[in-house]
């Protein structure tokens, strides 16, 4: 029987790389990295985050689109909604000929244009269980670009599930991700899971726990991202605690550490085991991302650009982190700067709208950059070459 199910690529790098570095590669973040990460011109000095930009997982999804397109030249190739939140990288593959399959208002996906004959791309986030299963059903060609990363939380959650604890997953209800991952209790029977969004939430779960919250008050919060027929008295007495993997990883802690604490007072410290169990799944790549812009922000800075789709969960917390420090601007991609203006489009960091501010370089010497994990280095370089012509500089050539 042919092969239908792909997830460890087609052994074609070599003939992609040129035009994986054509579209996404940066001569000027590889000066500025051999730089020692700053970059000196005229009164301006940028200072690079050790970490940043493209992770292991986005560039591994990114080779296999690349690698599906040459070898399936003549087949039609369907991505399952984006392959990374990076527009830029999004519209790239368009342009190869992938058709973007999109959710619909109630977020699911219409499969009905994809034929058994037909290539389907799996995105790095990977796909609800019945998804998967659906498009395993049509016989249809699978490439699976699904992060080693994400792999790694289904399988804590399906232990949760296995082992009859109820998954509490900290993330964003609304994330592909998350999706995917609270979807894995479904192949165990009775498999439970509930997502708290942050702190806030987590305090409302916990005092139900602990009898100071009613069912009402649940079901208002969490009545949309619970498993079906979720059940708060029942429910809520086995947790185990994982995280979407690019969440804040200091928030992570803290609601793991809050929901053991709740457990406890309910069932005593000698029972703490029976009914509570954490795993840390923050990525490393989001980690070290995270440390990156910790240490970044100990220096001094006028300004820090924050780089990545507003729809990047990661990207958001790097901009989290920055803004308690210092003026922060995330933008969606190097056009955000408008060097005839001299204005910057961005979005504010607990804001939903790209907002516009005119003189934000008036008085600004020192520039922090960072980027998310979906956000190739050529826009970085880009929104650098953007902010030097708003002040009518460019590049220096290299001597
Ligand atoms: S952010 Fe982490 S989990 Fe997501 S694709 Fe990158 S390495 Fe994988």
């Amino acid at each position: 029987m042919a092969q239908t199910y792909y997830r460890k690529g087609f052994g074609l790098k070599r003939q992609i790389e040129g035009d994986l570095a054509k579209d996404y590669h940066s001569q000027l973040v590889d000066r500025i990295r051999e730089g020692g990460h700053v970059l000196e011109v005229d009164d301006l000095t940028f200072r690079l985050a050790k970490e940043f930009g493209f992770c292991y997982g986005v560039d591994r999804a990114v080779e296999y689109a690349y690698e599906s397109r040459t070898k399936f030249p003549d087949k039609r190739i369907h991505l399952v909604g984006e392959i990374i939140h990076n527009p830029h990288v999004n519209e790239k593959l368009e342009a190869m000929g992938v058709t973007i399959i999109r959710p619909g208002d109630d977020g699911q996906f219409d499969f009905s244009s994809v034929r058994p004959e037909d290539v389907v791309l799996i995105p790095a986030f990977g796909l609800r269980y019945a998804d998967f299963q659906h498009l395993r059903g049509l016989g249809c060609v699978l490439v699976d670009t699904t992060c080693g990363s994400v792999l790694n939380v289904w399988k804590r959650v399906e232990q949760y599930a296995r082992d009859g604890f109820t998954a509490v997953v900290h993330g964003k209800y609304f994330h592909e991700e998350t999706k995917a991952t609270t979807s894995q209790v479904t192949k165990h029977e009775g498999g439970r899971y509930i997502i708290v969004r942050d702190m806030g939430e987590t305090e409302l779960l916990c005092r139900f726990i602990q009898g100071e919250a009613t069912v009402a008050q649940m079901q208002e919060a969490f009545g949309h991202k619970v498993s079906d027929g979720f059940d708060f008295a029942r429910d809520l007495i086995r947790m185990g605690v994982a995280n979407q993997t690019t969440m804040l990883a200091s928030e992570s802690l803290a609601i793991a550490e809050r929901i053991a604490e709740a457990l406890t007072e309910r069932f005593g410290a000698a029972h703490l085991e029976t009914h509570f169990r954490t795993f840390d799944t923050i990525c490393s790549a989001t980690q070290e991302r995270q440390d990156a812009i910790l240490e970044l922000i100990e220096e001094p800075l006028d300004a820090m650009i924050v780089i990545g789709g507003y729809n990047s969960s990661n990207t958001n917390h790097l901009a989290k982190i920055c803004t308690k420090k210092v003026t922060t601007y995330h933008i969606s991609d190097s056009k955000c700067i408008l060097p005839e203006s001299g204005a910057v489009r961005y979005k504010p960091v607990d804001g939903t709208e790209e907002v516009q501010r005119e003189d934000w370089l008036e008085g600004v010497k020192r520039i922090g950059i960072t980027a998310g994990a979906s956000t190739p280095n050529n826009k970085i370089g880009e929104a650098i070459e953007r902010i030097l012509e708003t002040k009518g500089l460019v590049v220096p050539a290299q001597r």
